[in-house]
């Protein structure tokens, strides 16, 4: 069967490239205006930048320290939409900040960022304000950490996203409800046409080979990282260097504290996490250039020396061999004008009116749900629709099935098959890392492949070939996530 034969037809609103936190969610507010809506992507929803990520739905202590205000208060007031909208997967999460030798006025200092932090909060904030506690209080809440030269510390709320690529999905659910188009291992390879105004793509199907055009009205590059790749793929003399790209990994580690403690790497000062996640120490992240594929990074022994050495320092019984696997994302900042060494996270929206083209640079998960609605903004503006954006309101789909026991307890193979069914799952590693999140057990679901294989091979018809490359490219991309190894 031809996957891609849903693309033809009549010409899209809007055809989405990148389907990200950012495109799933700008799929999402477009098809809920009414638009009619393709989302392509080249792998599966939620896989790139988006399951690279540390997953704190945060304003950022560090972009305070950027003086990025306008980002701060943006992402603050995200943070307490998505807290409303999905608080089935978005969750509050306590923040201790110790204080080692630092002098009156630097701790004066990080009290004010915190009381600022509290002040772009603002008003109808869920969670409390900051508070401070003595070195005892400190040690009594978090036992492991490093005794020596703790003078205190600050407490704070955040709060923290367990799966973001379920997040994405649950976009992508939403907005195939309300009538959109999304496939996953969809590549966008070249425009149609290749000069004048975009007004189709021809798109390959990544698991058979075949190829489609779509025809569409705009288009919208949202592919994160790869912006750049994609954008000269729509307009061959697309300008360089709009974005910075950079690498950022986490270890997941035996657990070390109860709450999300921020600290700073004494060999350069960053600022680095360490924090509960399903049953971890999530440690992270680094931010070093990254030049090659997205798809390709990985953390090597040097990363996780970094990291171990930075974490080491404050909590001792720290060891390499609790350490259990790795991640790494890439980052797509933007490059300001006249300012190459800036990094601020903050995104930004172009729109190219003659080509019918909305680009979407950099941006973070926090703000996913705001950024998408100014990219429909401008979608809508090329298309002369009117029609307001409701999903600051609207929860999505499972805000309700979360709390519903009967759906969460699902046997095994119910939960493959209704991922089968009903979410897109098309190979071993969806199933897995973004349709739910038994890929980051401890066994990172290797006791579960064989009994996941046969129910996907049986409801997809894959042959006995198939299953096994599959099963055998998840149990690679498990010793992807080992090969860190500090020797
Ligand atoms: C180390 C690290 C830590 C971070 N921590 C946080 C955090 O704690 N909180 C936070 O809010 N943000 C955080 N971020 C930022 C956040 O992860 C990203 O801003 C966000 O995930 C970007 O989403 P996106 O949709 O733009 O990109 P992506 O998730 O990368 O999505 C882009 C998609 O485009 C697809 N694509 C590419 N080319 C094509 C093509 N030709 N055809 C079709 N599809 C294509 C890709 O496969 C990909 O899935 C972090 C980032 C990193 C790297």
């Amino acid at each position: 069967m031809d996957r891609l034969s849903a693309l033809a037809g009549p010409p899209f609103d809007v055809a989405i490239v990148g389907g990200g936190i950012i495109g799933s969610g700008i799929a999402r507010d477009a098809a809920l205006r009414g638009l009619r809506v393709a989302l392509l992507e080249r792998a599966d929803y939620g896989g790139g930048t988006t399951a690279g990520s540390t997953r704190l739905i945060h304003g950022g202590l560090r972009y305070l320290e950027m003086l990025d205000f306008a980002l701060v208060r943006m992402d603050l007031t995200e943070r307490e939409t998505l807290l409303r909208i999905a608080p089935h997967l978005v969750k509050p999460l306590e923040f201790l900040l110790p204080f080692y030798n630092r002098g009156w006025l630097e701790r004066s200092r990080l009290k004010a960022g915190l009381m600022l932090y509290d002040l772009l909060s603002g008003r109808h904030r869920k969670m409390p304000g900051h508070r401070m506690y003595s070195a005892a209080q400190t040690l009594r809440i978090e036992p492991a950490l490093c005794r020596t030269g703790l003078q205190g510390a600050a407490g704070y709320w955040d709060a923290q996203v367990d799966s973001p690529e379920r997040l994405a999905i649950e976009n992508v659910l939403d907005a195939r409800a309300h009538g959109a188009v999304t496939m996953n291992y969809a590549e966008v390879v070249r425009a149609a046409s290749p000069t004048g105004p975009l007004d189709g793509l021809v798109v390959r199907d990544a698991l058979h080979g075949a190829e489609r055009e779509l025809r569409a009205r705009v288009i919208v590059n949202a592919a994160g990282p790869w912006f750049e790749g994609v954008a000269r793929r729509l307009v061959p003399a697309a300008a360089r260097g709009r974005i910075r790209t950079t690498k950022g990994i986490h270890l997941a580690a035996d657990p070390l504290a109860r709450r999300a403690v921020v600290l700073f790497s004494h060999t350069d000062g960053r600022l680095f996490f360490v924090i509960p996640w399903l049953g971890y120490s999530w440690i992270g992240t680094t931010d070093t250039d990254y030049a090659g594929d997205p798809a390709d990074a990985r953390a090597t022994p040097d990363d996780a020396r970094y990291l171990l050495h930075a974490a080491s320092a404050f909590f001792p019984a720290l060891a390499p061999d609790a350490l259990h696997w790795s991640n790494a994302g890439v980052r797509s900042l933007v490059m300001r004008p006249g300012s190459e060494s800036s990094v601020s996270r903050l995104h930004r929206i172009e729109t190219d009116e003659t080509r019918g083209l909305v680009s979407v640079l950099g941006g973070k998960i926090t703000g996913y749900r705001a950024i998408a609605e100014q990219a429909t903004a401008a979608v809508c503006r090329l298309l002369r629709h009117s029609a307001p954006c409701t999903t600051a309101e609207r929860p999505l789909p499972g805000a309700a099935a979360g709390n519903n026991p009967p759906l969460a307890s699902a046997t095994f193979d119910a939960q493959v098959v209704r991922a089968v069914r009903h979410e897109q799952c098309v190979r071993l590693s969806d199933f897995f890392l973004r349709r739910t999140t038994l890929g980051f057990a401890r066994d990172q679901g290797e006791s579960h492949i064989s009994e996941a294989v046969s129910v996907i091979q049986r409801e997809l018809g894959w042959s006995a070939a198939r299953a096994d490359s599959e099963a055998a490219a998840y149990r690679r991309w498990i010793a992807g996530t080992r090969a860190f190894r500090i020797r």
